[in-house]
């Protein structure tokens, strides 16, 4: 088996991966990177997002800045740069960054592949972990290569479902899948006439009235459209009951295919399309959480908290997608934000593990605010550098 050494492991390149890796890096710490895909960016990448949210403050003026700078505003300007397409848009009370997928897998490649003291292995899974007196001694991965054992100073868990934190068996909460936010399934659909005017309003309206008429499952009915690059397409996000595994994704794709055919029959500009691009796998909002040495909650969201260890500062909502109610917001002061302490990134039990975005030290309801793709970026951000302080 061969065997590496480094002083920081992140674990998972998706937006708060790349984000601590990249940091630890530049702060001087030799960081290795291990990502299951090919591909940096996550559940964003594979999932096919469209917009990244939790970048700005509210408020009536369109933002200038993001709200925390940082690799956060590095992968903004970028984005901005690539594509005369990508800007702010305002979508009700809050403002979100629009980006195309390939723009935003090229900027995470180019922050992460040319930085110095980051080695990144993709294709290797992370399959267990050995821990001694409260101190995580070894990490094995499995690919291509065969097996790899890595010997790590820090960990830091980036991998959405808490990998790490669940093999080190290091405290941490899950809710039931009942419990549990609705999952998503995207695809994209081409040849639709004017996806941009009456789509958004008619593409929900249609699926509702097929799930009234009982042909379409309930939570069908909590479908999202949007446009997408080209003037001819759209993308469809589904959403799906919670944790039923990858096992669920034929059962997905034949929702898929059945929401198309009533858009086909009932909407006249999608009379021709197709279906043209589906998501490889479906994608969750909630998975496990790290009990951290902080725990944040709703009320830490909804009273604007600041923390004297506050590190990332948030004003997205409370965006919970429930099960049986569907998606709800509740919005903070326009203009305010709340902040979230390093304690919530850092394990409660094992003494050299940290974790950044979807896993963080976060009720479910607080969940509904952290865990989108703006404020994942600077999470991994904090974590990279509190791992790499602990290297001097
Ligand atoms: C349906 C849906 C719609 C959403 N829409 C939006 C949106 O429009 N805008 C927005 O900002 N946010 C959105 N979000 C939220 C957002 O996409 C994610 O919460 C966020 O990107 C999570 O980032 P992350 O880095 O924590 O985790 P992830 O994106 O899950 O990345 C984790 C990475 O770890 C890797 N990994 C996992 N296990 C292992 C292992 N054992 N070994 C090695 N690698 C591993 C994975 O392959 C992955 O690349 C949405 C989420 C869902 C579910």
């Amino acid at each position: 088996m061969i065997q590496i050494s480094c002083d920081i492991l992140v674990v998972g390149g998706g937006m708060a991966g790349i984000s601590a890796a990249v940091k630890a890096a530049r702060e001087g710490a030799c960081t290795l990177l291990v990502e299951k895909n090919g591909f940096p960016g996550g559940i964003p990448v594979s999932g096919m997002h469209r917009y990244i949210c939790g970048l700005f403050s509210t408020g009536a003026h369109l933002p200038v800045k993001t709200l925390n700078g940082g690799i956060a505003e590095e992968i903004c300007s970028g984005l901005k740069k690539l594509s005369s397409d990508t800007g702010i848009v305002q979508m009700g009370k809050v403002y979100v960054l629009s980006f195309r997928t390939k723009d935003l897998v090229g900027i995470l490649q180019s922050l992460s592949e040319k930085q110095v003291g980051l080695g990144i292995l993709y294709g290797e899974k992370v399959v267990s972990v050995k821990k001694k007196n409260s101190f995580i001694k070894s990490v094995t991965a499995e690919g291509q290569t065969g097996k790899i054992r890595i010997i790590p100073r820090q960990v830091i868990d980036c991998s959405g479902d808490g990998t790490v934190i669940l093999r080190s068996r290091a405290a941490h909460q899950v809710s039931t899948p009942r419990e549990r936010q609705l999952a998503g399934f995207c695809f994209k659909i081409k040849g639709i006439n004017d996806p941009g005017k009456m789509a958004p309003i008619g593409v929900p309206y249609f699926i509702s009235r097929a799930v009234r008429r009982k042909k379409l499952p309930p939570y069908l009915k909590y479908i999202k459209f949007s446009s997408g690059d080209v003037s001819d397409e759209g993308f469809c996000l589904i959403s799906i009951p919670a944790g039923g595994g990858q096992g669920k994704i034929s059962k997905a794709i034949n929702y898929a295919a059945k929401v198309h055919a009533v858009l086909s029959e009932s909407l006249s500009s999608f009379s021709n399309s197709y279906m043209d691009e589906l998501s490889p796998v479906i994608v969750e909002r909630e998975g496990l959480r790290m009990t951290g040495e902080y725990t944040l909650t709703k009320d830490d969201i909804l009273s604007a908290r600041k923390f004297s260890d506050g590190v990332v500062k948030s004003a997205w909502p409370i965006e919970i997608w429930d099960r049986e109610k569907g998606p709800s917001f509740r919005h903070l002061e326009p203009g305010t934000y709340y902040e979230i302490p390093l304690r919530c990134l850092k394990s409660r039990d094992i003494k050299n593990l940290y974790c950044a975005g979807r896993c963080i030290s976060a009720s479910p309801e607080a969940l509904g605010s952290t865990r989108v793709m703006g404020t994942c970026i600077s999470l991994g951000e904090q974590a990279g550098l509190a791992a790499a302080k602990e290297m001097i």
